[in-house]
């Protein structure tokens, strides 16, 4: 298997793409892609997907954590090359569309301006630029999912909405393998600063930082033994003990 993806868990693969993570995770039925990484990266999925010996053929969904280009990324290619849905939160539907207030990757830049004498946080908006964040493709048709859902689709992930980073965000418990995607609701790396463990993401890069913290509670009861964030390394632990860094990360 190349370096380009690693196998983190039972049929769980995660594709790392410069600073934020795309997974794909398979059964017996096929494959599905759990936020697709950066908007030029389809020749990357492309070779991941056949690196864990499968093909195009396979996937079955696009299933979307949030709206954030450098998490929908190529979800619109994916959906018109291989006619596959794309499935969002019903709250998130309009941001992953484009029209929603505030889908603009714009509306990011006067949040972020304050952090821009970090070198760090200088890099991370160069290398979001030149990976196509600022010209994302929106993805026309979206099938909306709603919270604790089940979606019908490979690895049968259940829908946690954890409001905040964005107005419909949601992270996936896949019960069966242990696993919590948690998406951009905790991760593992701040992308400004370059700090890592469990966290939050910096309020510069969220819709609503209080929403953000009062949804820890929804991801802190889970049942998982491995938690894979949309930035960062996975982290061996429960749910719980991740919350409680990110919290102590906060203070
Ligand atoms: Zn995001």
């Amino acid at each position: 298997m190349s370096a380009a993806v690693e196998q983190v868990g039972p049929g769980v693969y995660r594709r790392p793409d410069g600073l934020v993570n795309s997974y794909l995770v398979t059964d017996d039925d096929g494959l599905t892609i759990i936020d697709t990484g950066w908007p030029r990266s389809w020749s990357r999925v492309e070779q991941a997907i056949a690196a864990i010996g499968r093909s195009l053929n396979d996937l079955r969904a696009v299933v979307l954590t949030h709206g954030h280009p450098d998490h929908l990324g190529v979800a619109e290619k994916a959906r018109q090359r291989c006619r596959v849905p794309v499935r969002a939160h019903r709250d998130e539907v309009e941001r992953v569309r484009g029209k929603a207030k505030g889908a603009s990757p714009f509306a990011l830049v006067p949040g972020l301006l304050p952090h821009l004498w970090r070198p760090s946080a200088t890099a991370f908006v160069l290398h979001a630029t030149r990976n196509g964040f600022m010209t994302p493709t929106w993805v026309r048709e979206v099938s909306p999912f709603d919270d604790g859902e089940e979606l019908a689709v490979p690895g049968k992930p259940r829908a946690v909405l954890t409001p905040g980073h964005t107005e419909g965000h949601t992270a996936f418990h896949l019960p069966d393998r242990g696993v919590l995607l948690s998406g951009d609701a905790l991760v593992t790396l701040d992308v400004l600063s370059r700090e890592k463990g469990p966290r939050l993401l910096p309020d510069a890069l969220t819709s609503d930082p209080a929403g953000a913290r009062a949804s820890l509670q929804r991801l802190e009861p889970l049942e998982a033994d491995l938690v894979l964030p949309g930035h960062g390394e996975p982290w061996s632990g429960t749910p719980a003990d991740a919350v409680a860094q990110a919290r102590a990360a906060d203070r």
